[in-house]
C-alpha cells in the first residue's frame, strides 16, 4: 500500500513550526510496510488544499491530513476533503456529547463554533481525542482510505497509537521489522570494509551503516508477512555480522553505551571511580544517569587545571 501525508498549516509553510507530524507518521508507516512516496505540505487556503488532496488520491491508497481540524473559519482541512468527496456532514450526537462534557469538566463554556469539530460525513469512523477537543475520523471512500488528523503532535500521536495504528494493521499484509546493531570503536570506513560483500549481497534484510555521534550502527530491516517471524531473516545476517564485528558490538536497539557499561559493572559487582579533564565531568554525568549506579560509582573527579 502507498500512503500520502498532507500537512496542513500556513505556519508549516512559514517555517514557524517543524513538521514533526509528518517525520512521526512517515516512521510509523514505513513499520507498518506502508510505503509513504510523498510528502505534502499546503497552507490553509482551501482551493490549494483541495488540488494538493486531489492529486494525493490519484497517487496513494492511503492519505492522511493534519492540522485544520480546529473551531475555527481557517481551520478548513475535514470540510475541504468532505466537499470534494461529495460527503454531507452532520452532527455526530455521541461526539457532541462528549465535548459538552470536556468543557463542563474544565469549568469553561462551549462556543458554537465548538460544534463545527463534531460534525462528521455518514459512516466515516470516529477517532477519539484524549487530549484534545477535535476528534479525528478515517473515511473508506472507494478503494481509498482518507485519514484526518489533529495537528498537535500531544493529541496526533495517542491518536495514531490507540486508533489508526490496530486499523492499518488489519489492512496490510506486510510486516517491516528493523533491529539495529550498536557499535563502538570501529569508525564508519572500517565498518563498512568489513561488511562490504554483504552490503553488497543484500536483499532481505536490507543492511544499513549509520554513522551517529560517537558510534555507529547497522540498521537491518526485514519484509515479511504478518503471521512470519522476522527473525527468522535477521538472525543469519546479525550473526555474520557479529563474527566480523565481534566485541565492538555493545548493544541492541535503544541500548545506550553507559547503560550497557553501567549493567557490567553491577552484575559484575566491581567498583568504578572517574578522573575527567577535558570532558568536566561528562562520564560521571553519564553514568549517574543509570538508575542503580551507586552500588558500582563511587566518587568522580574533574581536575581540569594542570596543577590539579
Ligand atoms: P486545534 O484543534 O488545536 O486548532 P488543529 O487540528 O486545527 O488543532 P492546527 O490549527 O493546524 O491544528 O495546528 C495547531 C497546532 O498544532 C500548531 O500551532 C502546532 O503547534 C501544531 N501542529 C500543527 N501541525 C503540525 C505538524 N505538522 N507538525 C507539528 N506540529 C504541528
Amino acid at each position: 500500500m502507498i500512503a500520502e501525508i498532507l500537512s496542513v498549516g500556513t505556519e508549516l509553510l512559514l517555517g514557524q513550526i517543524l513538521n514533526t507530524d509528518a517525520q512521526y507518521l512517515s516512521q510509523q508507516l514505513s513499520a507498518l510496510g506502508i510505503n509513504v512516496y510523498h510528502q505534502t505540505t499546503v497552507g490553509d487556503n482551501p482551493v490549494r488544499l483541495k488540488n494538493a488532496f486531489e492529486e494525493a488520491l490519484t497517487r496513494s491508497d492511503i492519505v492522511i491530513a493534519t492540522g485544520g481540524l480546529g473551531p475555527t473559519m481557517d481551520d478548513l482541512t475535514k470540510e475541504t476533503i468532505c466537499e470534494y468527496l461529495g460527503l454531507p456532514l452532520s452532527v455526530h450526537e455521541e461526539s457532541l456529547r462528549h465535548l459538552e462534557h470536556y468543557f463542563a469538566t474544565l469549568g469553561r463554556e462551549m462556543t458554537p463554533n465548538n460544534v463545527k469539530q463534531v460534525m462528521f460525513p455518514k459512516n466515516a469512523i470516529i477517532l477519539k481525542n484524549t487530549k484534545g477537543t477535535a476528534p479525528g475520523l478515517i473515511i473508506e471512500w472507494k478503494d481509498k482510505i482518507i485519514i484526518i488528523l489533529p495537528g498537535p503532535p500531544y493529541e496526533l500521536i495517542p491518536m495514531f497509537e490507540n486508533e489508526v495504528r490496530p486499523y492499518l494493521e488489519k489492512k496490510s499484509d506486510v510486516l517491516l521489522f528493523s533491529r539495529v546493531l550498536r557499535i563502538f570503536g570501529i569508525g564508519e570506513s572500517k565498518l563498512e570494509e568489513t561488511i562490504q560483500d554483504l552490503i553488497a549481497a543484500q536483499s532481505n534484510p536490507t543492511i544499513a551503516p549509520y554513522a551517529g555521534f560517537g558510534e555507529v550502527t547497522i540498521r537491518l530491516t526485514a519484509k515479511c508477512s504478518k503471521d512470519e517471524d522476522p527473525m527468522k531473516y535477521i538472525q543469519p545476517i546479525e550473526q555474520e555480522i557479529r563474527k566480523r564485528l565481534r566485541h565492538h558490538i555493545y548493544g541492541i536497539n535503544n541500548d545506550r553505551l553507559e547503560t550497557v557499561v553501567a549493567d557490567l559493572l553491577i552484575r559484575n559487582n566491581l567498583k568504578i571511580s572517574t578522573a575527567e579533564s577535558c570532558t568536566g565531568g561528562l562520564i560521571a554525568s553519564k553514568l549517574i544517569d543509570v538508575s542503580g549506579i551507586s552500588r558500582s560509582f563511587i566518587e568522580g573527579f574533574i581536575t581540569y587545571s594542570n596543577e590539579s
